[in-house]
């Protein structure tokens, strides 16, 4: 238990002229009104408004505060009375008392409207002044941690009511720590094992990750150091809620959340700042998209700091930010941070701009009647990273920013989502990744045989919406290589005269599936399929050994080897299904940077031809899929090439060097001459893509003599 010594001592730090009687009466008072009083922990009650005091001394308050936290539960636990407080202690520590107690009578739990009306009342004793919230809030986060004593079915609502009301409003009001404890707590109740599991995950990491925090500083250190910039680097974890958050709107595993860890870089100006992004940038790449400059743009709660996500020394994401020692006192504490310096100056006109939205809020309900009008703009102020919208029917549904009729779909019902095909909101057609907005009504139009589009994943923002269409595009792509896999054991088993169907009607099948280490026969069939497993091999557990005659090097398998064994590098994406079998065309040797589509082949995978191919032009519209390169490939692609040339001496030498110069080989050059005293120079050579054999034609068609370069369609 803090002692009251400790919190004059706090007070006395941060504010030297501070009324420190006025706090000590407070507590002699406290002491003896709330004599014989025990909390459900068995402590004496006192324990509890000493806690608060301290809690508020922590948000460097005025004694003006603290004394209200000393006395918060005197009105409400205690036969004291306003008058009583108010000839001791004067007005405006009353006032804030009353506020407080106020606040205490209020129900968050019940019906949409008495929300509202709850709410409602919060506002106003925030506007009225701002200390009441924040004693609530230093009260809240007391309860909290002493939440093991309280009842199961009390706990639960408690912390509900935390994850709900308290802690985003400690978010809005900017007073981070504030609002990830009380995030945390709540989690813990709420969710246990999720709690659990990763809490177990941070601890079992810790010493490994305190030496990666340790190598990283040392980094960044050194490196500030270099530059003249005295700088305090901080490293640390993202909160539980906050990772489990992560994972969930994500729908990724605790592996995946990359920025648990976060550096903090805190230097003294403002200038200081942008310059130590610019060397954080110089020796770790940043992650496109990922600078926020909310010093020049500064965060509704006033919050400011640089915020990057780069690539470390490990290829791994860090996220950084950068800020001066004040922003990061506003970051900690927020408001409070601010009321710090309205004792001395008043309000001051950047506070006044930040909360700007509050009395506006106050403003504008006292024109609203319909609680439910008034709850929609508390919301959308108390909760900027939501969007509400409305069904058809007028359902209230709410959504993260940035949601699409898509995650509509999916919230009224899984068939809804993948049946949609379109939708309507506030009466016109929208695309299905359009961005929704609050207050908007959305109609979704459904097709009974419609399907969803793998591309959906690409923009979708709910984790339901990603889920389920996760789970369809496994099943898709398993039916897909289920399907392959049968014809390609099937087109091998013919060979022998043996059908697939034979072998799984009889079950012999079963020795192959456990040789190769599958679980049942469908597991194996897919994975042939996927090209994890050549038919080849499958035959040769079902026929006798010296039957099978291996399989024919042809150029068609060795590009199919190389395909295989580079896939997690480089080479076709095949658009949301991974690992399927790929081939490239004979006929038109794509390269990558090519436009390409993919053909569904009997028994071979898919073949991948240019989109101008003719067998690409005549293919059948059911077999076809659309494809797109893997981003940075390494690989090396053959293409053919024809040169056609005057024919001198030497001028072959000059067109294979300007060749090998442009970082390209060549595999294979054939020459004819014409009766007309031309040469036709026929080259395979491998490139790396489309540019690259750009590049490598237009330094051909240089070299004096030729009269044209071309790549050949075969
Ligand atoms: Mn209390």
């Amino acid at each position: 238990m803090i002692r009251i010594t400790d919190i004059l001592d706090r007070i006395s730090a941060y504010n030297s002229e501070a009324d420190l009687e006025l706090v000590e009466r407070a507590y002699v008072y406290s002491a003896r009104i709330h004599e014989g009083q025990v909390r459900l922990s068995g402590e004496p009650y006192l324990s509890h408004p000493l806690e608060v005091a301290g809690l508020l001394t922590e948000l460097q308050l005025d004694p003006v505060s603290v004394a209200a936290g000393l006395l918060h539960d005197t009105l409400e636990d205690t036969k004291a009375t306003t008058e009583d407080l108010t000839r001791l202690f004067g007005e405006p520590v009353t006032h804030i008392v009353k506020g407080v107690t106020k606040l205490s009578g209020l129900a968050f739990r019940s019906s949409e409207a008495r929300q509202a009306e709850s709410i409602r009342k919060m506002i106003l004793a925030m506007a009225d002044d701002i200390r009441v919230i924040l004693i609530k809030l230093c009260d809240r986060l007391h309860n909290m941690r002493t939440l093991q004593f309280q009842t199961e079915k009390k706990q639960i609502n408690i912390a509900q009511e935390t994850l709900d009301i308290y802690a985003p409003l400690a978010s809005r009001l900017g007073i981070h720590w504030i609002k990830t404890e009380l995030e945390d707590i709540a989690f813990m109740y709420l969710f246990p094992e999720p709690y659990r599991e990763i809490a177990n995950q941070v601890a079992k990491k810790k010493d490994e990750q305190q030496e990666y925090i340790n190598t990283i500083r040392e980094i960044i250190e050194a490196k500030m150091a270099e530059a003249n910039l005295p700088c305090k680097v901080q490293g640390r974890h993202k909160n539980f809620y906050g990772i489990y958050q992560k994972m969930i709107n994500q729908d990724v595993d605790f592996e995946e959340v990359y920025d648990i860890l976060a550096f903090r870089i805190i230097l003294d100006t403002i200038p200081q700042c942008y310059q130590a992004i610019g060397i954080i940038h110089s020796i770790w790449k940043p992650i496109p998209k990922r600078f926020k400059d909310f010093i020049g743009i500064p965060k509704p709660n006033m919050y400011q700091s640089l915020h990057s996500t780069v690539i470390g020394p490990f290829g791994e994401r860090v996220e950084i930010q950068i800020r001066t020692r004040e922003m990061n006192h506003v970051a900690r504490d927020g408001i409070a941070a601010h009321w710090q310096y309205k004792e001395k100056s008043g309000f001051d006109q950047k506070t006044g701009a930040a909360f700007a939205w509050l009395r506006k809020l106050v403003e504008d309900q006292k024109d609203i009647k319909d609680p439910d009008e008034f709850m929609e703009s508390v919301r959308i102020e108390l909760f900027p990273d939501e969007v509400y919208v409305f069904s058809p029917r007028g359902d209230v549904l709410a959504f993260p920013k940035g949601a699409t009729p898509v995650d509509f779909a999916y919230a009224i019902h899984t068939e809804v989502g993948y049946q949609c095909t379109g939708a309507k909101v506030d009466g016109r057609m929208v695309p299905l990744k359009y961005e929704l907005k609050t207050g908007q009504r959305v109609e979704i139009i459904t097709s009974p045989n419609h399907r969803p589009s793998k591309d959906w994943l690409n923009f979708v923002k709910t984790a339901k919406a990603r889920s389920r269409l996760r789970q369809f595009v496994k099943a898709e792509e398993r039916k897909l290589s289920l399907a392959l896999g049968r014809e390609m054991c099937d087109k091998v088993l013919r060979k022998y005269h043996v059908s697939l169907n034979k072998y799984l009607a009889s079950g012999e099948i079963e020795k192959a599936v456990h040789e190769l280490g599958y679980k049942t026969a469908d597991d194996l069939i897919a994975s042939v399929g996927y090209g994890k497993v050549t038919p080849q091999q499958v035959a040769r557990y079902l026929l006798p050994r010296a039957e099978i005659e291996d399989e024919k090097e042809t150029v068609v398998t060795r590009l199919k080897q190389r395909i295989r064994g580079r896939k997690a590098k480089s080479g076709i994406l095949v658009r949301g299904l991974d690992d399927i079998l790929v081939r490239f065309g004979n006929c038109c040797n794509p390269l990558p940077g090519d436009p390409v589509v993919g053909y569904i082949t009997r028994g071979q995978g898919i073949t991948v031809h240019r989109t101008s191919c003719v067998h690409a032009l005549s293919m059948d519209s059911e077999r076809r899929i659309e494809l797109e390169w893997a981003p940075e490939t390494e690989e090396s692609y053959p293409v053919r090439i024809h040169v056609l040339c005057h024919d001198r001496m030497g001028l072959l030498a000059n067109i294979t060097a300007a060749i090998s110069q442009g970082d390209a080989n060549i595999l294979d050059a054939s020459v004819s001459t014409r009766t007309d005293k031309r040469a036709d120079c026929y080259f395979t050579i491998s490139v790396s893509g489309a540019d690259h054999l750009e590049n490598v034609i237009k330094s051909v068609k240089k070299i004096r003599h030729v009269i044209t370069a071309s790549r050949l369609a075969a």
